[in-house]
């Protein structure tokens, strides 16, 4: 960890950070603290700690969602730190087998849409049918331990567009195009809520937007890259990036476009990730950002109905955290007649989602998703707005488990409502027939 050693210098053990540290709020050890893993880093950068299995456990329970980085009055930069640490927390000896065998099935399995739908197909009959109430009112659910009932927990309904085909080809905006983008699906967003996608394919077309979508996309690394698997991440990074290239067809991009903020924390990164090998041509951004600068167009402007709705905007932290942005969904929903915007208490506070955290360390992420569903509930909303797939998830699942009836809709997808461009229908590209 010789790297790291210099970034703790800045830190002068003041604390600001803690209160804002989900793993602390929850664990509430020093240990399980930023402030507590600094020094940890320290002590094994001067040869006073090693790092075993008893001291790894600590920077596990890290869920990477960079609030201590916002809190810091110093700069110390953690979000630096963790990154270089996680890579040596996958050494053999740190992790028990279950938990090592666990990861391995999540890394192999979430970031390759067609080995995740292949797994997901018998489901189609269980998620959300009575079977799936039965299962869990019966407890049954909880005889596979904590880990595998968080994932039944989380499985969302499985529509027949959850099964593909992805959506792919040049889709031409409407009226006069002001852009033209490239769209990055998601590897779990176009199988577990497939309709973020749509709705922001028809919100960016409706402004003039021509949306570039490579066939056979693959995933960012999100996932991999939040567990320090680097050489995995850099595999899908380099696929990405090429399929891009390719489907842009020699006329360049305005932009590479995602609608979820764990990718586009991740594929902000490619330049260091990559190490100097070339990544996208066009800047990466996230769409609320990019439709923001745009302007929403005339056109647009003009679609939009009145929803009477109060909406609490979720702030993913690899979004406000992760890449500064706080006010563009705000602004976006704002332009919606009608709607009102409740902020909750707590809005920094992680929702214990972080990639697949709330697999790997279920009791610590279910009290973190507690503390949020009612944090969010609480506001009055009628509408919970989430701009990033895991985070909604994750409120979903403990929305419901407190009885609690509000929607989790993606800030596009109320865009889209509202400019009534929902459709059962996926929209047509101009050169994918
Ligand atoms: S990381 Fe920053 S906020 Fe936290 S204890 Fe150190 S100086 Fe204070
Ligand atoms: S990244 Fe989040 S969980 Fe980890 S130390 Fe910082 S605030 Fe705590």
């Amino acid at each position: 960890m010789t790297p790291s050693i210099q970034a703790t210098d800045p830190c002068v053990h003041c604390g600001f950070c803690l209160p804002t540290c989900a793993s602390y709020r929850v664990l509430g050890t020093e240990m399980d603290s930023p402030r507590g893993r600094i020094h940890t880093l320290k002590a094994i950068a001067e040869g006073e700690l090693s790092l075993d299995s008893s001291v790894a456990v600590h920077f596990d329970s890290c869920l990477g969602c960079f609030a201590c980085v916002s809190a810091c009055p110093a700069g110390v930069r953690y979000d630096e730190l963790i990154e270089q640490v996680r890579p040596q927390l996958n050494q053999v000896e740190l992790r028990n087998p279950w938990q090592r065998q666990l990861r391995k099935l999540l890394l192999g399995l979430l970031p390759y849409p067609g080995r995740l739908r292949a797994l997901l197909q018998p489901f189609r009959f269980y998620s959300g049918q009575n079977l799936q109430k039965l299962a869990r009112a019966s407890g049954l659910t909880r005889l596979f331990g904590p880990e595998l009932e968080a994932m039944e927990q989380l499985l969302p309904s499985l529509s027949s567009a959850s099964f593909g085909p992805d959506l792919f080809g040049v889709f031409p905006a409407l009226g006069p195009r002001r852009a033209r983008v490239g769209l990055v699906l998601g590897c779990v967003q176009r199988v577990f809520d497939p309709a973020v996608n749509a709705a922001t394919l028809a919100v960016l077309q409706a402004n003039g937007v021509e949306v570039v979508l490579p066939e056979g996309q693959g995933c960012c690394g999100a996932a991999t890259h939040h567990q320090g698997e680097l050489e995995q991440t850099r595999e899908l990074a380099k696929d990405l990036v090429q399929r891009f290239e390719d489907a842009a067809a020699g006329q360049p991009l305005d932009a590479v476009l995602v609608a979820a903020s764990g990718c586009g924390h991740t594929l902000k990164q490619y330049p260091q990730l990559l190490n100097g090998e070339s990544g996208f041509s066009a800047p990466v951004l996230d769409v609320h950002e990019f439709l923001i600068s745009l302007g929403l167009s005339e056109h647009f402007r003009s679609r939009l109905k009145p929803l009477e709705r109060k909406v609490a905007y979720h702030d993913a932290c690899h979004m406000i955290h992760g890449q500064g942005i706080r006010s563009q969904p705000r602004q976006l929903l704002m332009t919606i007649p009608g709607m009102t915007l409740r902020e909750a208490t707590e809005a920094g506070v992680c929702c214990g989602s972080a990639g697949i955290y709330n697999v790997v360390q279920p009791r610590e992420a279910a009290a973190l998703g507690q503390l949020k569903a009612t944090d969010l509930a609480t506001t009055g909303a009628d509408v919970i707005a989430s701009a990033n797939i895991g985070c909604s998830l994750q409120i979903r699942r403990h929305l419901a488990a407190q009885g609690k009836i509000q929607p989790v809709l993606h800030p596009m997808e109320l865009l889209a409502e509202s400019a009534g461009l929902l459709s059962a229908a996926a929209p047509a590209a101009a050169n994918n027939s």
